[in-house]
């Protein structure tokens, strides 16, 4: 017998009670019963992305309401200023690219975040650049990005604050208005507990103004359609009923703990699996800036990283995630975001520590387990 355990940075596991809401029969979108979800699910909205500002919901993973960002804001010919510290990171750039949007580059070092003062002096030497757009939790590296900072200097220009919060909304803080981002871009499949399908867009009255001059050619993905459909608690198309109606039960379960709860219990597990992997003598990825969402970990030399993975997985029945792109075999990823508890990182951990010690890696076998729940009783 074999149990499952979902610890990737999306999907994330489900709450049994989003299962059982999405089992019950469909109903029509076009009705008061779904019109009245929808009113509750905009407002729930506003609370987990912390704004007054409109966020709209789209049919399509989180890239799509990435792509939403850049057709809305930008025309062809426009510049854009892109950092990136990773395989997200890189997707705006791809996104700007296909749109003939130029996409003037930050690059930062995979594994490290940004120095907010390298945006603020590429805006003054470059006053062409309508739009930033940056990653709140850069999956692939396991870094946070300091959107606050970023935020205070970008309030002072004409350009607009894209942030990509697919994997940190839900996970680690983002306070949209406070700290004045013009549009945050989400997904269902990570800190909201959902399946994927959905994606999400804030929108700020700056950011509006240019969803309103933007040349480019959109229809699905426009913004004004979706604005007046909004304004009557309805979608523009055919809404994912089933999973709009989960995601209502995920805002009423998150409401129930409150933001401040659900960032602290994040903040506990990624405390806890650090902890584990400095007991087990495993350096991370991403030392400082490290996200409270998912943890990167260095492969130790010696262990081939991609069967550490994959044992874990189809021997024991634990997931984890592998490294992307060019560090593909070289880090795992832990995630501890969304419906992920610390019963899920021990028995992660434990695994971890089983298939290490099968492959040849030398350490205290249970130093990694008794570092967490050191973390878990302290934080009790
Ligand atoms: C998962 C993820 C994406 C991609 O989202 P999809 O739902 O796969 O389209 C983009 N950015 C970040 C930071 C992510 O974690």
């Amino acid at each position: 017998m074999k149990k499952e355990y979902l610890l990737t940075p999306g999907p994330t596991p489900l709450p049994p009670q989003i299962s059982l809401a999405m089992a019950r029969p469909i109903i029509h979108h076009r009705t008061p019963q779904f019109q009245e979800i929808l009113k509750e699910v905009n407002l729930g909205l506003k609370w987990v992305f912390q704004t007054t500002n409109d966020v709209f919901i789209i049919s399509s993973s989180g890239t799509g309401a990435m792509e939403a960002a850049v057709v809305n804001l930008l025309s062809c010919g426009d510049t854009a200023l892109v950092v990136q510290g990773g395989k997200f990171g890189e997707r705006w750039t791809e996104i700007c690219n296909s749109y003939g949007i130029k996409a003037e580059i930050i690059d930062v070092e995979w594994g490290k975040a940004i120095d907010p003062e390298l945006i603020k002096k590429k805006l003054a030497a470059n006053p062409a650049i309508k739009a930033v757009f940056t990653t709140l939790c850069e999956t692939s590296t396991g870094v946070d990005t300091d959107i606050a900072a970023i935020g205070k200097i970008i309030k002072e220009t004409p350009a607009v604050l894209v942030v990509d919060a697919i994997s940190g909304l839900g996970a680690v803080d983002i306070k949209t208005d406070i700290w004045g981002i013009d549009m945050v871009v989400s997904g269902s499949q990570k800190g909201l507990m959902l399946p994927p399908g959905l994606g999400f867009i804030s929108v700020s009255p700056k950011a509006w103004k240019l969803v309103e001059s933007s040349k480019t050619g959109r229809y699905y993905l426009d913004l004004r359609k979706a604005k007046k459909a909004l304004d009557k608690n309805d979608t523009p198309f055919t809404s994912s009923i089933t999973l709009i109606i989960a995601l209502n039960e995920a805002i009423k379960m998150m409401q129930k703990d409150g933001l401040e709860y659900i960032f602290n219990r994040h903040k506990t597990m990624a405390d806890a699996t650090r902890a584990a992997m400095k007991a087990l003598g495993l350096e991370l990825f991403a030392p400082t800036a490290a996200s409270n969402g998912v943890t990167a970990v260095k492969v130790p030399a010696g262990i081939d990283g991609e069967k550490l993975v994959k044992t874990m997985r189809d021997t024991y029945g634990v997931t984890i995630a592998g490294g992307q792109a060019e560090l593909k075999g070289k880090i795992f990823r832990i995630a501890h975001m969304g419906y992920i508890a610390e019963s899920d990182i021990i028995t992660g951990l434990a695994c971890l520590e089983k298939v290490l010690t099968q492959l040849g890696y030398k350490f205290n076998l249970g130093a990694g387990v008794k570092a967490a729940e050191e973390v878990f009783l302290k934080a009790a």
